[in-house]
């Protein structure tokens, strides 16, 4: 990887070779019929049914944050995959669910903010279980979108349901516009995942690309860290902080690989009361050790390099209802 893309805000990537650049003749056939093809795709859904694992597989690298704990995707982390003159951006939203802190508000807003203008919805379930309230409240949102907006119902975790037919046909029948209806595994039937993304590549229209071809992302690269490290101490802590927990990297010096100088991260983690803070912090330092020890290790994989990283917990009070905060993390509040 070059520190080109890195400067260029893509999440790094490890993507194997992509079947347009297969041989120099394919090149020189697509300059001569020239046509290239772009669009969005929207994943929705409520929180945990896969969205990110999803993704992740089309893309064939991590890019959102998985845990298995609901609403690590707090923002709409978008994935891009393009393969010879195709390219699908994909949003991948954070749950639309019910809430009521300003955090939530503005969650709810950039989902309906992203299944606008959009070549298809992908609304993924969970078929181990019947719909619940949050999956109806997904179905109302798809009905309020435009007429005409294609929407396939992608039934997940098809590997784990005991009922899957009975579950897909409840979720059907909350989705009577749905133009198609398909049961996957994203998680271990890496084919199925393919084969959708094919019929996605397949509705794209003539548009020049949206991004860079080997761009897979726009999130800046702090933001992504971010993201890293806050998956990190959802992994580390479980139960202990559901979701006061914020992370801000607001410190990115390159290192000097000649020089031995390490990449050197600076992350502020917030949380919301006092009380929280030696929960973070563990005894004598030892769990923000093992926090920073698993999210150091990932850094280190996606951008090749050894990373510093320097993490400190901060105590913001009532950060998910301020304005100012909600800023700093990127939501328009
Ligand atoms: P999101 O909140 O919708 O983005 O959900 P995630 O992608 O973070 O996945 C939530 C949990 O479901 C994780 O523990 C995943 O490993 C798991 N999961 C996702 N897809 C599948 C699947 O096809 N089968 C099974 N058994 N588990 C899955
Ligand atoms: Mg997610």
């Amino acid at each position: 990887m070059t520190d080109d893309q890195l400067d260029d805000h893509s999440a790094p990537s490890d993507q194997p070779p992509r079947s347009g650049q297969r041989a120099a003749d394919d090149t020189v056939e697509h300059h001569e019929t020239g046509i290239s093809r772009a669009g969005f795709v929207a994943i929705v859904g409520k929180p945990n049914v896969g969205k990110s694992t999803l993704l992740n597989t089309i893309l064939g690298v991590k890019v959102a944050p998985i845990t298995s704990k609901p609403q690590t995707t707090r923002r709409g982390v978008r994935g891009i995959y393009s393969s010879e003159q195709r390219q699908l951006v994909f949003v991948d939203t954070p749950g639309y669910h019910r809430g009521v802190t300003r955090l939530d508000g503005a969650m709810n807003r950039a989902v309906r903010e992203s299944v606008i203008d959009v070549e298809a919805v992908l609304w993924v379930v969970d078929l181990r279980r019947p719909p619940s309230d949050e999956d109806r409240d997904v179905a109302r949102l798809l009905k309020g979108l435009e007429p005409g907006t294609r929407v396939w119902l992608i039934g997940n975790k098809v590997d784990a349901a005991k009922y899957p037919d009975e579950a897909l046909s409840l979720y059907r029948d909350l989705a009577p516009g749905a133009e198609r209806v398909i049961s996957i595994s994203a998680l271990n039937d890496p084919d199925d995942v393919y084969a959708l993304r094919d019929d996605l590549l397949e509705l794209l229209p003539e548009s020049p690309f949206y991004f860079p071809e080997d761009v897979r992302s726009d999130q800046p690269r702090e933001v992504w860290a971010a993201e890293l490290i806050r998956e990190s101490v959802m992994t580390h802590l479980r139960q202990e902080l559901p979701y006061a927990v914020a992370v801000v990297v607001d410190e990115w010096r390159e290192g000097d690989e000649a020089g031995g100088e390490p990449l050197y991260l600076h992350a502020e983690i917030w949380v919301e009361k006092q009380g929280h803070r030696p929960i973070v912090l563990g005894r004598g330092g030892a769990m923000i050790k093992e926090i920073g020890r698993t999210a150091r290790k990932q850094l280190e994989i996606f951008l090749q390099q050894r990373v510093y990283l320097d993490l400190e917990v901060i105590v913001r009070r009532a950060w998910r209802d301020d304005r100012d905060a909600l800023r700093e993390l990127g939501y328009e509040a």
